[in-house]
């Protein structure tokens, strides 16, 4: 079924009038915290949501210890037996922007015109920062004041999720089977999803925590740790001369001899690399920390073996000297659980072309909730919020983006009851 114009206007109202308050509410992460979530603000933005939840009828609403807000939408008469699917979307915004006092501007009837912040004189947004403003033009974009992050990343994610369940409560004739909803704690620092309680998820979900309109992504990095240990041998360097073993000498030495164009400052797209994060020592002993990341486990496996191998080298070119490597797997690239389950996104492709857009594949050069919720069973993909350049003052969002990814929810919904 297609979407009418009523629902349609009451989607981008819906979900425009939720975005404005959501982002309002501060609810930064904080890395340096170790209780989930990190910072207690989060439990207020959590509180709205499920006062909202209930208004629009859903059941099982929870608001737990670490700040997850789950909830049930019962499904449409007559598709109890179909499919059941969750939504997820984000709590918190990113640390590395100020998120407090958010003030959304609406930019009415953009012209392409540099977009100026009236709390910044030197910012500007224009079509250098993302070549996709010249699709928006005539159409409406919301930033911040210039002094804050937007908070889109991924507030926009939720109020379109919030969006379309007020479109299911609402408008009968949309059919939907079981729909789970999920908002987490501390996304931005990786460590909220750890504690989900997947018994209240589906199978098959679907986070809605991506960039400009029309996104998917399915394919994230391949991530490894390296630890390294060298032991070295300190003496008094007047009387060191074939004696002493410099520990982070050579581990310096060691790591120049890795391919400079496998590096993250050299590499896009689909490339991976060897990204040398700390080094620090002194003569006797020097430790470093290495994250080693592509898209292909096997380019990974060859990273490692190298590694191994230089090892072995400059132990028997530096007698008495002992290198220690840890390796650790962090997680692996989440195409390898959907490729057992290729409808989810089959139908999530599917969905956004209903909804008029172009489908855009996207690899994530990063790690994402997904790639742990589909190596714990919960096959994720993730959809588009339409927000862009987040983390960051110029963060934007076109109004239009926030109607048309709850249509997508939408019409995922259909399709899975078919
Ligand atoms: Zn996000």
């Amino acid at each position: 079924m297609e979407l009418t114009k009523e629902i349609q206007e009451f989607l981008i109202n819906d979900a425009l009038e939720r975005f404005l308050c959501y982002v309002k509410i501060w609810s930064t992460s904080d890395q340096n915290i170790k209780t989930t979530p990190s910072t207690k603000i989060q439990f207020d933005l959590g509180k709205l949501l499920v006062e909202e939840l209930k208004e629009l009828n859903l059941e099982n609403i929870i608001h737990d210890e670490y700040g997850f807000v789950y909830a049930y939408l019962p499904p449409s008469k007559g598709f109890e037996k179909t499919q059941p699917i969750g939504f997820l979307a984000h709590l918190d915004t990113s640390e590395s922007v100020n998120g407090k006092d958010v003030k959304p501007i609406i930019h009415k009837n953009y012209n392409g015109d540099p977009i100026l912040y009236e709390k910044d004189s030197e910012l500007s947004l224009t079509l250098h920062d993302s070549a996709n403003l010249e699709k928006y033009k005539g159409l409406d974009i919301i930033t911040s004041q210039g002094d804050t992050l937007l908070g889109a990343d991924d507030k926009a994610g939720i109020a379109e999720i919030m969006a379309a369940c007020a479109a299911w409560n609402k408008f009968d004739e949309l059919k939907h089977g079981p729909i789970y909803i999920c908002f987490s704690p501390d996304e931005e620092i990786g460590l909220g999803i750890q504690k989900v309680d997947i018994k209240k998820l589906a199978e098959i979900c679907y986070t809605l925590d991506g960039g400009e309109i029309g996104e998917l992504e399915y394919e994230c990095f391949d991530a490894w740790l390296a630890l390294f240990k060298f032991k070295g041998l300190n003496i008094h360097p007047g009387y060191a001369k074939n004696k002493m073993i410099n520990a982070i000498q050579i581990a310096s030495r060691f790591f120049s001899e890795l391919p400079e164009a496998e590096s993250p400052e050299h590499t896009e797209e689909r490339e991976g690399y060897y990204h040398l994060t700390k080094l620090e020592g002194k003569a006797e002993e020097a430790t470093a920390r290495m994250l080693i990341r592509d898209f292909e486990s096997e380019n990974n496996q060859r990273r490692i073996n190298y590694l191994e191998s230089l090892k072995q080298t400059y132990e028997l070119r530096y007698p008495g000297l002992n290198i220690e490597i840890d390796f650790t797997h962090q997680y692996l690239n989440m195409l390898r659980y959907i490729e057992k389950n290729i409808k989810v996104v089959e139908l999530a492709k599917k969905s956004i072309k209903k909804a008029g857009l172009e489908v855009k594949i996207h690899s994530i050069r990063g790690g994402t909730d997904g790639a742990q919720l589909s190596a714990r069973g919960i096959t994720t993909p993730n959809i588009f919020t339409g927000g862009e350049l987040f983390h960051s003052r110029k963060e934007f969002i076109p109004t239009i983006a926030l109607q048309k990814a709850a249509e997508v929810l939408i019409y995922l919904a259909q399709l899975w009851i078919k």
